[in-house]
């Protein structure tokens, strides 16, 4: 069985859109996911490392990823209004 991770956002949009200069309260071997290691030179890791992390463990666990950034719904709505405006004129 394989994981698909779907986002509205890029991947860890959550913590990408936390205050820039954001540290953890956790260290980092709680923020860890399976064997691979958070290394840190901080006792709490950082939000840019944390990012840095979890982009790495996607890539190392070659997850698969469905990440819908608003650009491209913005893109897909209006694509879908283009083509109904297409077809109200009767020309799509
Ligand atoms: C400033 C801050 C600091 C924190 N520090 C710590 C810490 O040090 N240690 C700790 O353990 N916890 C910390 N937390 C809490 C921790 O970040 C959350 O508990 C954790 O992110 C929850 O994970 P989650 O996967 O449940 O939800 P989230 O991380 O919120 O992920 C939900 C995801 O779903 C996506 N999504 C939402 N709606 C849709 C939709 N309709 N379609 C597709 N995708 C969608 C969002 O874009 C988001 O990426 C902190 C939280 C904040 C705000």
């Amino acid at each position: 069985m394989r994981a698909l991770v779907i986002d509205k956002g890029c991947l860890c949009n959550s913590i990408f859109h936390y205050p820039v200069n954001m540290v953890f309260f956790t260290t980092p071997e709680l923020l860890e996911i399976g064997d691979l290691p958070l290394v840190s030179p901080n006792e709490k890791p950082t939000r840019v490392e944390a990012l840095k992390y979890y982009r790495r463990a996607a890539e190392h666990y070659e997850l698969e990823l469905r990440c819908l950034s608003w650009w491209f719904a913005w893109r897909q709505r209006r694509e879908l209004y283009c083509a109904h405006e297409d077809r109200e004129r009767g020309s799509g």
